[in-house]
């Protein structure tokens, strides 16, 4: 039998495995897409001004993209925090015990199938070229490659917000005021529906299962600000 030759980068890609930095942006897009419309569309079905209106995009374009950075910084620097208290544990113990680092090393593997034999050997050789390295991945299930990164989380998320905001703004600036609020749910729906499709193509599900759940919930949001803005608007004005 020919012994098998193994390559670096003969790896299948797999899709749950891509940056969780680019489905992240693509939620805030959503969010952006859906919370800008729908204030939007609330505001002009109340019968304000285009100024008004304007206004009320552009403040929401701003408010969302601050709410989610700060948001994101938050809750990925606890996630930060936490990986950095097991790695400087995990260090601490590597300097003070590494006799019992290792056989707990080689036991992980052991118990992933590998016989004693052969788990220390892969334990000592992991251990050879980066110690660290093999106890943050196989034990802690920590990959130093995609460590917790709270400031790229956040302007990346302030920045996808603010892009796809200013869509239903477009809108509102191209479209005559007879087609409106048409024109700001057309525009929002359409770019939703892409979203959805590209969200789902990421994920690696089924594109039209994807785009429509998203269309349906953006729909559902415009509708709802839209009937109450126009209930405030008859009442108010
Ligand atoms: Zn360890």
């Amino acid at each position: 039998m020919a012994k098998p030759v193994l390559r670096m980068g003969q790896v299948e890609m797999h899709r749950s495995g891509r940056a969780g930095w680019l489905r992240a942006a693509v939620l805030g897009s959503d969010d952006a897409i859906v919370s800008t419309a729908s204030l939007m569309i609330g505001v002009a079905a109340s019968s304000a001004p285009k100024g008004a209106i304007l206004v009320a995009g552009v403040a929401g374009m701003v408010a969302g993209a601050m709410s989610m950075a700060v948001g994101e910084y938050v809750s990925v620097s606890s996630q930060r925090d936490a990986e950095q208290a097991d790695i400087e544990r995990e260090t601490g113990e590597l300097t003070e015990q590494p006799e019992a680092e290792l056989r707990e090393l080689a036991l992980i593997y052991v118990k992933r199938g590998l016989d004693n034999e052969l788990a220390m050997k892969v334990a000592q050789q992991l251990s050879a070229r980066d110690r660290l390295g093999a106890h943050m991945r196989d034990e802690l299930g920590i990959d130093q490659k995609s460590l917790a990164r709270p400031l790229q989380a956040a302007w990346i998320s302030a920045v996808s917000f603010a892009a796809f905001a200013v869509l239903p703004i477009a809108a509102l600036l191209v479209a005559p005021a007879s087609l409106r609020l048409a024109a700001i749910a057309a525009l929002s729906l359409a770019s939703l529906a892409a979203l959805g499709a590209f969200g789902g193509h990421l994920g690696g599900a089924p594109i039209g299962r994807a785009a429509v759940r998203v269309t349906l919930g953006g729909a559902l949001a415009m509708a709802v600000t839209a009937v109450i803005g126009r209930i405030l608007g008859v009442s108010a004005g």
